[in-house]
């Protein structure tokens, strides 16, 4: 079957996100990864940003590798907390100079130990310092949290925060990852009767590990569903049942969330290729 026969049966873009590798092996695990996920014709690849000195660099690097490697456009992330405007203007520089043209624009958190917060206020100062610097033709993500970012006081709180970014001047959000499709409906809801007009990007996360997902959704305020969670729980010792089940669940979410008219997905890849390729085989996307 040709690449071009399996794109026609994926009904959204794909992008995917890879975190940056401390050794080399890691980093030719990751090449392998990407190549198995190239049958999604992914439209992007994202490099997250880490908070320390060291996993900053690493991101560089990771994004070099893959606008040299890969056919691919390349979204890296960076956060503008505890960065001066000349730390970001340099990095920017210097993605600019290797051709990507796509970034997300993140306000973060503050490192541990770390008491400086930075020359910029926020996300939206950042998105704004991007598009200065790069103008009309970079497309600017920013990132939303449809089951409410866990600092935030309300859930009008994120989407007046999401309103400031996309007025700012960014061109579509991708979201934090939930298995409610309910919420996402509900945000994207109410985005829209604001006023928000950009694209919100569902970010979805593979099932595949109960004890790491209980700990992410914990951290960044994504809700376990107590029926996911009791199942999960069931199947600690049994991975085989475990990935069946977290493929069966998480392809019902993508499966609703295109019919409910999601312009893409995002996914979350933890390095790993087998659980997307799981759920797109599920859903009939590639063989
Ligand atoms: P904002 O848009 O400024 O805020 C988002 C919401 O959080 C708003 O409602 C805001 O009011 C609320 N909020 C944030 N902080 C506070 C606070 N202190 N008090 C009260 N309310 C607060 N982090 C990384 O370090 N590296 C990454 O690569 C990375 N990638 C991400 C990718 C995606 C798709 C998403 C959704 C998140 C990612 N994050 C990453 C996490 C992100 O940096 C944190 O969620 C951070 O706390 C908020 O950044 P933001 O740009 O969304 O902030």
């Amino acid at each position: 079957m040709s690449l071009n026969h399996v794109q026609r049966r994926i009904p959204v873009p794909i992008s995917c996100e890879f975190f940056p590798t401390a050794t080399e092996q890691g980093g030719e695990n990751l090449a392998k990864v990407r190549r198995a996920l190239a049958v999604f014709d992914c439209e992007y690849f994202s490099v997250t940003y880490g908070a320390g000195g060291s996993t900053q660099e690493r991101t560089l690097k990771l994004v070099r590798r893959i606008c040299e490697e890969d056919e691919r456009p390349v979204m890296p992330h960076l956060t503008c907390i505890s960065a001066t405007y000349a730390e970001l203007e340099a990095l920017l520089d210097t993605y600019q100079s290797i051709g990507i043209k796509r970034l997300l624009a993140l306000r973060g958190d503050v490192p541990p130990g770390s008491f400086y917060m930075g020359e910029l206020d926020s996300a939206a100062d950042l998105v704004q310092l991007v598009r200065k610097k790069w103008g009309d033709t970079a497309h600017i993500v920013v990132a939303a949290y449809p089951e409410k970012h866990p600092r935030a006081k309300t859930p009008h709180d994120d989407l007046e925060a999401l309103k400031i970014k996309s007025e700012a001047g960014a061109n579509e959000a991708v979201t934090q990852y939930f298995f409610n499709a309910d919420a996402f409906l509900r945000f994207r809801d109410e985005a829209c009767a604001m006023g928000i007009e950009i694209p919100l990007v569902p970010g979805i996360m593979p099932i595949t590990n109960y004890r790491q997902l209980a700990r992410f959704s914990d951290a960044c305020g994504a809700e376990l569903p107590r029926w996911i969670r009791k199942r999960l729980e069931a199947y600690e010792h049994d991975v085989e049942a475990l990935q069946l089940f977290g493929t069966e669940v998480v392809a019902s979410l993508c499966e609703r969330l295109v019919k409910e008219g999601a312009p893409a997905l995002h996914f979350y890849s933890m390095n790993r290729s087998q659980a997307i390729l799981a759920i797109g085989r599920a859903l009939s996307w590639i063989d």
